[in-house]
C-alpha cells in the first residue's frame, strides 16, 4: 500500500519527540528517543505492525530475504540507512531496506514532501525552545562548536527568541564562568568592551594556562560584571573578558595587575603530560593479555584497566 505525506506526518507524530525546523537553519529536523522507536514507525509506515513475529519472518522469508530472523531484528531495531550514512546493519550483504520496504528515510522523506534537507536526531542531541518550541542542538558536533541557544539553567531559550530580549543573554553568562553562546547578538552594541588586547588561552600546549577564574575573582572583588566570550578550538580554547564600557579603565588595572596564568606544576600541559607517564607505567604494570583501557583525569592522575575484547567493543568501560 502507498505511504501517503499524510500517513507518514502522523506515523513520526506518533513515533517521536518532535518534529520541525532546527532553529538557525532551512532543515526540518525529525527527532526520535531510540533506535526502536525509528523500528515502530517502520513497522507502521510498511502496514507490519499488527503482525506477530512468525508472521513476518514468514512474510520476509516470501520476500526472498535472506536470514529472515535477523532482518527482523535489524528492522525493530530500526537500522536501516538513514541519510547519507550507511546505518544498515546487514551483514550478509542483503539488499538495502528501502528496496523492499519504506525505510525511515523514505518517511520523512515523504511527509517533507520528498525535500533533501530533513535529517533525524535524537533526544540526546536535540531538544525544544522553551519558549517557541524550534528544535535546537545542544550537544557539541565539532571541536569549535558553541551553543546558539542559552541555558538559564531552569530553561533552553533560542537565539530567535533571545533577540527579543538580549539581556536573558547578559545574565546567564555574567559572572560565570561559562561562553557567550552564538546567538548572533553582537555584545558590544550593547555597551560591552573587551578588556583584554590578546585573548587569553588554556589549554593542552606549553605556556597556554591562562585561568579564567583569577579573572572572575579580581573583577568580582572590586565589584566588576564581566563576560567572558571563549572561542574553542581542537587543543585549547582561547577567550576573551568583557565589562560595561564605564568600568573599562578600573577593569583594566585590575587585569593587568591580577596573575591570572597558573603555575607550570598546575598548567593543563603539564598535569596530562604527568597523566600520560603515570598512565604509562601503570598499562605496563596490568599483567594480563586482555585490552589495556587508560584514561588521563584532569589533574594529572591516570586510571587503567584490563578490558576483554567483547566489552571493549560494546563501550562497557
Ligand atoms: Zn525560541
Amino acid at each position: 500500500m502507498e505511504l501517503t505525506q499524510e500517513r507518514a506526518t502522523e506515523i513520526l507524530m506518533e513515533n517521536t519527540f518532535a518534529v520541525g525546523k532546527e532553529v538557525g537553519t532551512e532543515d526540518t529536523m525529525v527527532v526520535f528517543d531510540s533506535w526502536s522507536a525509528i523500528g515502530q514507525a517502520i513497522l507502521e509506515a510498511n502496514n507490519l505492525d499488527e503482525q506477530t513475529d512468525e508472521e513476518l519472518i514468514e512474510e520476509f522469508k516470501e520476500k526472498g530475504i535472506e536470514d529472515p530472523e535477523n532482518y527482523l531484528k535489524e528492522l525493530k531495531g530500526g537500522h536501516v540507512k538513514v541519510g547519507s550514512n550507511d546505518f544498515a546493519a546487514f551483514p550478509n550483504g542483503e539488499p538495502p531496506f528501502r528496496d523492499i520496504y519504506y525505510s525511515i528515510d523514505d518517511i520523512m522523506e515523504i511527509s517533507d514532501g520528498n525535500r533533501d534537507n530533513v535529517y533525524l536526531g535524537f533526544t540526546d542531541e536535540y531538544t525544544l525552545c522553551d519558549k517557541c518550541c524550534g528544535i535546537i542542538r545542544t550537544s557539541p558536533d565539532s571541536y569549535h562548536w558553541v551553543p546558539n541557544y542559552v541555558d538559564t539553567g531552569w530553561e533552553y531559550i533560542c537565539e530567535e527568541c533571545v533577540k527579543s530580549d538580549p539581556e536573558i543573554l547578559f545574565d546567564s553568562v555574567m559572572n560565570k564562568l561559562k561562553s557567550l553562546p552564538d546567538v548572533g547578538i553582537d555584545i558590544e552594541e550593547h555597551g560591552w568592551v573587551k578588556v583584554n588586547d590578546d585573548s587569553l588561552q588554556n589549554g593542552m600546549h606549553e605556556g597556554m594556562a591562562d585561568d579564567p577564574e583569577e579573572v572572575l575573582d579580581a573583577m568580582q572583588e572590586n565589584g566588576i560584571n564581566i563576560i567572558f566570550d571563549v572561542h574553542p578550538s581542537q587543543f585549547y580554547v582561547e577567550f576573551d573578558v568583557y565589562v560595561k564600557e564605564e568600568n573599562l579603565d578600573k577593569a583594566k588595572e585590575i587585569f593587568y595587575n591580577t596573575a591570572y596564568e597558573l603555575p607550570y606544576e598546575e598548567s593543563p600541559a603539564y598535569l596530562m603530560q604527568k597523566g600520560l607517564k603515570e598512565a604509562t607505567i601503570k598499562m605496563g604494570e596490568l599483567s594480563d593479555s586482555k585490552i589495556k583501557y587508560a584514561s588521563v583525569n584532569a589533574d594529572g592522575t591516570a586510571d587503567v584497566k584490563s578490558v576483554s575484547a567483547e566489552d571493549f567493543i560494546n563501550g562497557n568501560m
